[in-house]
């Protein structure tokens, strides 16, 4: 595993936005893809709002966040900063949809028809619209959340019926491993599949944004088609812990 080193100043977001820019022009050019393909979504969870806005002082203008009350609660806290924008890349609760339609202009997690209703009944009384991918589980664990490969395509043609949804392709977590015969397989599962949907998507559905690889594994995402790679540690640094530590108590967080 590679050591990330803490970001604070915005000069030292500058270095890591530039190391991960090159890192992602370098997978380009080996794959023989135009960077301008590839849009770095940095994923800013646990980050504390003052180093966010130092991160943004260095060019960010979008981050991920994997959990929604925090992401909202950064996205008020952080209003004053124009053309900031949010992503949610986590897993969503339909009581938690409400907050989604408020700020976010994308749903990179939408495993539900219950999440899609949910979202559409708050995004039309407020007249927004929101980006959306379908979150898919290419590695059998029964641990993480995502549609399973069969079942997407019957689940893409019920989107249509939510007009405030842009649905604008897949998203995955790949298995947690450092071994890439394991990880590449779910990167090439999610091409396969979007190569499938993109015969059989209904009108309105469009299947182009495939969102994988992280901090670790963006260059094999990259190699496999990505064009969205979620990206913490390489830009803010090592989380101090797993995110079930963040809670009091680790075995009910666990059990969530
Ligand atoms: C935290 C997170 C990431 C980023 O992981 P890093 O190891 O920090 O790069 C990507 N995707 C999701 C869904 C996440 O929750």
């Amino acid at each position: 595993m590679m050591a990330y080193t803490t970001a604070n100043t915005i000069e030292e977001f500058r270095q890591h936005l530039a190391d991960v820019h090159a890192r992602i022009g370098a997978a380009c050019a080996e794959a023989g893809r135009d960077p301008a393909t590839v849009r770095l979504l940095p994923v800013s969870k646990t980050v504390s709002e003052e180093r966010i806005r130092n991160a943004y002082a260095a060019g960010c203008r979008e981050l991920g966040e994997n959990k929604v009350q925090e992401a909202h609660r950064k996205w008020r806290a952080m209003s004053d900063l124009p053309g900031l924008k949010w992503s949610v890349i986590g897993h969503l609760q339909t009581n938690k949809a409400k907050l989604v339609a408020e700020f976010a202009t994308e749903f990179q997690a939408l495993d539900s028809l219950r999440v899609a209703e949910a979202l559409d009944k708050r995004l039309q009384a407020l007249g927004r619209s929101l980006d959306v991918l379908v979150q898919v589980n290419t590695s059998d664990e029964a641990s993480k959340f995502g549609l399973l490969p069969r079942e997407v395509e019957a689940f893409v043609k019920q989107l249509p019926a939510f007009a405030s949804l842009h649905v604008r392709g897949l998203m995955t977590l790949a298995l947690f491993s450092d071994d890439v015969a394991k990880v590449r397989p779910c990167f090439v599962r999610l091409r396969e599949l979007r190569d499938r949907l993109l015969q059989s998507a209904p009108d309105g559905v469009a299947m182009d944004e495939l969102s994988m690889g992280m901090s670790g594994d963006f260059e094999l995402a990259i190699e496999e088609g990505a064009t969205i790679v979620r990206v913490g540690q390489a830009i803010f640094g090592a989380r101090k812990a797993p995110d079930s530590a963040y809670w009091p108590d680790a075995h009910a967080a666990g059990q969530r």
